[in-house]
Order: C-alpha cells, then structure tokens, then sequence
C-alpha cells in the first residue's frame, strides 16, 4: 500500500521539521492548514481523515507555550490539546488509521520525579504547576493512544520530547520557551546597545535541550520502528542550566553586557532531564550540539524574525 502519512501541525517548529525529515529520506506527507481545517471541529475533522485515508498520522498539532503563557492561559491549553488530540486520535481509528505517533513533552512527568526521569515515573507525583493544564492533556494523550491500543488494537505509540529548539520556534517574549526567548533578548540588547539582558528566575533550574531536527528523525524512526504499550523518551541526554544557556546565547549572538536574574519570575521545575536509553537502543541519537544548534538557530531567527537586522 502507498504510503500516506498525514503530518497534522506541520507548519509549527516540529512538524516542520517532521517534514524535513521525512523529505530527506524522499517520503512524502498530507497536509492541511488550519485555514481549511480547524482540529477542534470534531466532525469536521472525521470527515477529512475518511475523505483524505491516511496509512499513519504524525500528531504534532498542539498548543503549546513558555512557562508564563501556560500559567496565564490555562483555560486554551487544556481545552485545546485535549480536544484536538481526541478528535485526531478517535478519527484515526474510526477511518481506519492503523498507525500514529503522538508527541507529549516532558513535563507529563511528576516535579520531582527521580532524574534522568524514566518513562515508568508517570503519574506517580504531583505535576509541576506552571505547566500542569498542559501536562494533564498530554497526559490524557499518552493514555488515549494506549486505550486504542487495548481496545482496538490499533498500533498508536507516543514519544516524549524534552525542551526543543529550532527553526520555526516562537520569539515571542511573553508566550515562548526560554531558549528563543533569551536569542531574541541578547539580539535586541546587542543591537539597541542595552547594558544589561533580564532572564526570568534564579538562574539555576536546569534544562534538557534538544534540536527539533534531532527529535524530528526520532519521530520519524519511531514511526518506522517502535511499536509498544508505554511511551518513550526522546532526549539530548544531557542538562545544563539556565544561567548557563543564557552565557552560550549571549556568545553565540556576541552580547556584552551583563545578564541579571528576575526571581520574581517563576523557575517551574527544578530539574528535567530524561532517561532516553530506550530510543538509544533502538538506534537513534542526537546528532546536532547545543553550540552548532544555537548558532543556526540564531541565524534563523536573524533571517526569518530580526528582518536581517
Ligand atoms: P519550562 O521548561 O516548561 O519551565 O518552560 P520555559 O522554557 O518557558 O522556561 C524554562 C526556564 O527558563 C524557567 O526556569 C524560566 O523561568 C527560565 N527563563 C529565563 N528567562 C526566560 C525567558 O525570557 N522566557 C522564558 N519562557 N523562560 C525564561
């Protein structure tokens, strides 16, 4: 049978880049945009699945957002990912889809979970709060593509990435995730000549950073290749913290001046790494470094968002 993956959210940073890894490997995918299909309309989105049959759906589609948007907006983000997520995973199966991937985050995992975090540490503590409207949808994901599994048999797994970062991200300073945020701080402070770059918190929580091109051939090898009941994690392997990213940013843009930390702002959890020796075993491994990643990220954002500036 001809292969037709539907890359559902593929104008975001990891669908695009899903579609990148799929077309270096000559694969080809179904889109649609949000303009012709709004995944929140349940019958709408039934009827496209049955009218369009894809052989395997790739489910990057989802809200998503930094630690202030998920604590100021918690109403969209859990509404949002739980219905998209269920109208896409229940049409799945009711046209027939045999295959997909559902893509999670790592901040399903319980605050304190014992780090590197391994898959099996699911619901077993209290979510981080920052996060948790988010966190309990992913959740529900993970669990509605395993449901489908016992019920039906339906061949449905789910990946858990850790912080992403790339191309296509969002630069916006009150909605998006720490990364772009602090490129697009130090651009501006370089640039305008400020003396000092804000960076929210103590400083001292640490995060696990992968390229979206890195997750994104995960993705599509797990796709190929992996077919169980639990999810799996996918991750650098290793952390560093955020007063460390913010020095590496500040270099890689050539920012000066001094970096001062805001503890009026929320840290979110202590620490996030994963344990991704599963997906290790299976084959994959991250390819690109936090300096080379951060440098082409830069560089995106100067061509695509700064206007060249
Ligand atoms: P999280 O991984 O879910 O907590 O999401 P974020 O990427 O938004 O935040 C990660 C950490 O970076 C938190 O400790 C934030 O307080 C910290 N941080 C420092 N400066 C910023 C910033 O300008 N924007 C964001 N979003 N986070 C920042």
């Amino acid at each position: 049978m001809e292969e037709r993956i539907w890359v559902a959210g593929h104008r975001g940073m990891v669908g695009s880049a899903i579609m990148r890894a799929l077309s270096s490997q000559g694969r080809t995918a179904l889109t649609v945009d949000r303009s012709i299909l709004d995944l929140r309309r349940q019958p709408e989105v039934e009827f496209w699945l049955r009218a369009n049959q894809p052989t395997a759906i790739i489910f990057a589609a989802a809200k998503v957002g930094g630690i202030l948007a998920n604590s100021g907006y918690p109403a969209d983000f859990i509404y949002d990912n739980l219905t998209i997520q269920t109208n896409v995973i229940h049409g799945a199966h009711k046209a027939g889809v045999d295959r997909l991937v559902f893509l999670g985050s790592s901040c399903i995992y319980p605050k304190l979970a014992p780090q590197p975090i391994v898959e099996s540490a699911l619901l077993t503590g209290p979510l981080e709060p920052t996060n948790e409207w988010y966190a309990i949808a992913k959740i529900a994901g993970v669990m509605t593509c395993q449901a489908y599994r016992r019920q039906h048999g339906r061949r449905y797994v789910s990946v858990m990435p850790c912080n992403l970062y790339g191309p296509n991200d969002n630069f916006d300073l009150l909605t998006s995730h720490v990364l772009p945020a602090l490129i697009r701080k130090f651009h501006e402070a370089k640039v305008g000549g400020a003396s000092e770059v804000v960076v929210w918190g103590t400083g001292t929580p640490l995060r696990e950073f992968l390229h979206v091109d890195d997750l994104a051939r995960g993705v599509v090898y797990c796709l190929d290749h992996y077919d169980e009941y639990e999810h799996i994690n996918c991750g650098a392997g290793f952390d560093v913290t955020i007063r460390d990213i913010a020095e590496t940013i500040a270099r890689v843009v050539g920012y000066k001046g001094n970096i001062v930390f805001d503890t009026t702002k929320p840290d979110g959890a202590p620490r996030k790494i994963m344990d991704s020796s599963r997906i290790r075993a299976l084959g994959w491994k991250p390819e690109i470094s936090l300096e080379t990643g951060l440098a082409s990220t830069y560089q995106w954002y100067l061509d695509h968002v700064a206007g060249g500036v």
